[in-house]
């Protein structure tokens, strides 16, 4: 995994009031509403998200966080001011400028919407604004929490074990990958659509109990003759859903594998450095 540790944002001391940190509290220097980025969440258990870019959002219009730990999306686009009609104002503005704001070129970033699920705000030099709207992840978390409940997480000693014959149950880590792959291969193969729940490969790394239910309802399988699992019609908003179901799967296999100390062969970007050229952080002169 690509280690960016240093253009991450500095958090500062946790402080007892949240309001500092919080879009409700002061304006905000784009530091510290990307601090107030990572730690927004309303109703949700309280935690730090850790983002990364999403691969399926890459039209440059808008970038695409996905948080590892509750899997939801942040789209964040923005805006130039219109009255910044000088090309290379807004090209100072495009690298992150304020180009009112003489003193240090930093914008000044007042909330102007604060919600569960989109936060808005706007510089009061210059008028750019920036815009997320988040969104909740296609599966839910409690599922993968679910899963994980009755799947262990694979360690040296029940391989041990399992070698020696005495457990055949599946671990979080082979289901996740074999759901992953399922996902992944659904566009591509004609063959391996149907899903037989009395096979081997399934019962010893799947195995269907509501926590497995509960994940292939989530994409819409049915099950026919009590043995078959088969997906809907693969059209192409269902195509769409299904990469970011691998992709949530993907945050899950990372997560178990960084507990687990275990290596991971899938990475993501880390977006704090986009993130820092769009909104400002760094820039403290024009040149
Ligand atoms: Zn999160
Ligand atoms: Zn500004
Ligand atoms: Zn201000």
């Amino acid at each position: 995994m690509a280690i960016q540790q240093d253009s991450r944002p500095a958090l500062p001391p946790r402080p007892s009031a949240t309001n500092e940190i919080a879009f409700a509290g002061c304006a905000k220097t784009p530091p510290s509403w990307l601090t107030a980025l990572v730690h927004h969440y309303e109703g949700d258990k309280k935690h730090a998200h850790e983002f990364f870019l999403s691969r399926h959002f890459v039209d440059g219009a808008e970038i695409v966080l996905i948080c590892k730990k509750c899997h939801k999306r942040f789209a964040l686009t923005t805006s130039i001011p219109t009255s910044t009609e000088e090309t290379i104002s807004q090209m100072n503005v495009k690298r992150g400028m304020c180009v009112v704001n003489r003193e240090n070129h930093l914008h000044h970033l007042h909330t102007t919407n604060s919600t569960k699920t989109n936060v808005a705000s706007e510089c009061c030099y210059c008028h750019f604004t920036v815009n997320v709207v988040i969104y909740e992840p296609y599966i839910d978390v409690q599922i993968f929490d679910e899963l994980q409940k009755t799947r262990p997480i694979p360690t040296y000693s029940n391989a041990a074990r399992r070698i020696n014959g005495a457990e055949n149950e599946p671990n979080i880590l082979e289901t996740l990958e074999l759901l992953s792959n399922i996902i992944k291969t659904l566009a591509t193969s004609d063959s391996s659509r149907k899903l037989n729940l009395n096979s081997k490969q399934f019962i010893s790394k799947i195995s269907y109990d509501k926590a497995s239910k509960a994940f292939f309802d989530k994409l819409e399988y049915k099950l026919e003759d009590d043995q078959y699992l088969t997906p809907p019609q693969l059209t192409e908003d269902y195509i769409i859903k299904s990469k970011h179901v691998s992709e949530e799967i993907d945050m899950r296999i990372m997560d178990i594998s960084e507990k687990a100390s275990r290596g991971c062969t899938i990475s993501y970007e880390e977006p704090y450095g986009k993130l820092e050229t769009i909104l400002g952080t760094k820039c403290t002169s024009l040149n």
